[in-house]
């Protein structure tokens, strides 16, 4: 704390991303990259944004990113104007919350029990945890609602008062996935009480449905999406949203009240050529699919208890061993081997490591430590 922070950042607990090692060559299944290297197209396209008309970097960037917009509604059938574009999707889900949860009037942090649920805004108990940070930076109440014994989401759950509702589909961590039908039934019975849900698609690339093709009857439908995992592009920063029109001037407005050029040229330029690189993708996304196929399997016949993923990682929990128990203790037993996985110390959770996945043969790698750990208990 600093006399200097005002009450606001004085209440703010701020998300705790991913470690990014600098000191030692780590195998890294943390954080959710994808192991393979961007299009050739995308790398094209920078060099050629860093060098033409003689060095355009001293010009602002396109504020309204028309040719990145342009190349996402190309690739999923939407028309520009329902695409808004931003430095990650975390900044994409920052703006939807301040545009279109909350009233100003409430208090941040969880809802009160007593609260009938009518302004707070509905997320599940396992899910991304930037959720509650943001609801707590734009002072939004929020009540969590618990995933089933499975860790599946159950959308019924979800049909009662609320601020609005978001969740990601796949779920993370744990990778579960809902058909599009029943989201979209979900987003009409929030549309009768005039509110948002906004659905992160941040996995939806590595085999689950996308509803983005339901965008056109539910005005009230904000889908997320991020070239950070499924267009391995973490390095550039670029999300953005596909959503009504109406949705979509909602985060403008609240991006030219914040910052008017959010991606800066080389970004814009990049992102748009990998959105036109459908082919590429497709190609190393559905070999990531196959590992995590594999690795899955591996790891049930280990005896680790593996909850069906459609996304680039996998949620499981290691069979207790005679000297270790729990997740952080194998977590750290796989560090002491050169790889590093993502723990997270929370209730129903703790057992539990989320592997994101890598090469074929950095998940042998992964696979070899996994069957030593076991044997020898830690
Ligand atoms: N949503 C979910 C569910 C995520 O796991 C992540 C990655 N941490 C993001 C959004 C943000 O991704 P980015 O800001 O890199 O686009």
């Amino acid at each position: 704390m600093s006399v200097y922070w005002n009450s606001r950042v004085r209440r703010l607990s701020p998300y705790i991303p991913g470690e990014q090692p600098k000191d030692r060559k780590f195998i890294k299944l943390n954080t959710n990259e994808n192991p393979f290297p961007p299009s050739p197209k995308v790398v094209e396209a920078i060099e050629a944004a860093l060098t033409e008309g003689g060095g355009r970097l001293r010009l602002y960037p396109d504020p309204a990113c028309t040719e990145l917009r342009e190349a996402a509604a190309r690739r999923y059938g939407v028309k520009p104007e329902q695409v808004f574009a931003g430095n990650g999707s975390d900044e994409v889900l920052a703006f939807a919350f301040g545009a279109f949860f909350g009233g100003g009037a409430e208090s941040g942090g969880p809802a009160p029990a007593e609260d009938d649920g009518g302004g707070a805004i509905l997320f599940p108990d396992i899910s991304y945890s930037f959720y509650p940070v943001y609801a707590d930076l734009w002072g939004i109440p929020y009540r969590t609602i618990a995933l089933d014994e499975n860790f599946s989401i159950r959308p019924e759950d979800y049909r009662i008062p609320s601020g609005g509702v978001i969740f990601p589909n796949p779920n993370a961590p744990t990778g579960r996935s809902l058909p599009p039908a029943e989201i979209l039934s979900l987003a009409e019975s929030l549309e009768a009480q005039k509110r948002v849900l906004i659905l992160d698609e941040a996995y939806a690339a590595f085999g689950a449905d996308s509803a983005v093709p339901g965008i056109k009857g539910h005005p009230n439908l904000l889908t997320v999406h991020t070239l950070s995992k499924s267009a391995s592009l973490a390095g550039l920063r670029v999300g953005f949203a596909i959503g009504g029109e109406e949705l979509i001037e909602g985060l403008c407005r609240m991006r030219d009240s914040f910052n008017s050029y959010t991606l800066d040229r080389l970004a814009l330029a990049g992102a748009a050529a990998a959105l036109s690189d459908a082919a590429y993708y497709d190609e190393i996304n559905r070999r990531v699919i196959r590992t995590r196929e594999r690795v899955s399997a591996a790891l049930a016949g280990m005896g680790f208890t593996v909850i069906p993923s459609r996304a680039n990682f996998v949620f499981v929990k290691p069979p207790a061993g005679p000297a270790f128990r729990g997740g952080a203790a194998f977590a750290k037993a796989l560090r002491d081997r050169g790889i590093l996985v993502r723990h997270f110390n929370k209730p129903r959770i703790a057992d539990y490591l989320r592997i994101s996945i890598g090469t074929d043969g950095e998940m042998d790698l992964f696979l070899t430590a996994c069957g030593e750990i076991t044997k020898q208990g830690g």
